[in-house]
């Protein structure tokens, strides 16, 4: 049995789709034994995308240096920087400005492989190259590239944490031991 941490971002919330979202998850069998909606403040974004894990960053920068790359744009037009851990740092800026930028509905989801079956069921990261069947792959169709340009992140309605030790640490950021059901 695991618990796992679910937000649906504030594209989700703005869009209607929040029924929908929490609808596939409980016809998967997953158990909603938490959930409140919120508008983050700038410190709760921080520690949940935290500007000093240096893995975190530097990949997500990687991610988006091999965007430009597979579409032939210069990244330096766009962000001004080729540096990994500087794309990086400013995808996490734009990632801070939009969660606390209006209500995000956060859950805890229970079940067997919680963590796995939940990122399958939401699909890739991004959008457009989520699989059909999948949340952001039936709901969304936004690319690193665009966003970029717009100097915002990626619109992919669904934060769902990837491993046990994120979802230990995400389930205690975002909820007190008496918000979770038994
Ligand atoms: P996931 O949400 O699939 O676990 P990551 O942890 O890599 O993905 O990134 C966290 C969030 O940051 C993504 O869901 C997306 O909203 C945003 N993001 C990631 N990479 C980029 C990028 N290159 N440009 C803009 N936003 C991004």
């Amino acid at each position: 049995m695991e618990r796992t941490l679910v937000l649906l971002k504030p594209d989700a919330v703005s869009r209607g789709l929040v029924g929908e979202i929490i609808s596939r998850f409980e016809k998967a069998d997953l158990k909603l034994v938490a959930a409140k909606m919120v508008t983050p403040t700038k410190d709760l974004a921080n520690k949940h995308y935290p500007p000093e894990r240096r893995e975190f960053i530097e990949g997500m920068g990687n991610k988006t240096l091999e965007t430009y790359k597979e579409e032939g744009i210069d990244p330096h037009a766009d962000l001004g920087t080729k540096d990994p851990h500087e794309i990086g740092l400013k995808i996490q800026g734009w990632m801070v400005g939009f969660i606390t930028s209006g209500p995000v509905m956060a859950m805890v989801l229970q079940g067997p492989n919680a963590i796995s079956e939940v990122r399958k069921m939401t699909g890739h990261t991004v959008p457009a190259k989520a699989e059909a069947g999948t949340i952001r792959g039936d709901y969304s169709n936004d690319t690193p590239t665009l966003a970029n340009k717009e100097k915002r992140p990626i619109l992919n309605l669904v934060h769902a944490s990837g491993d046990k030790e994120e979802a230990e640490f995400e389930i205690n950021l975002w909820f007190t031991k008496d918000e979770l059901h038994p």
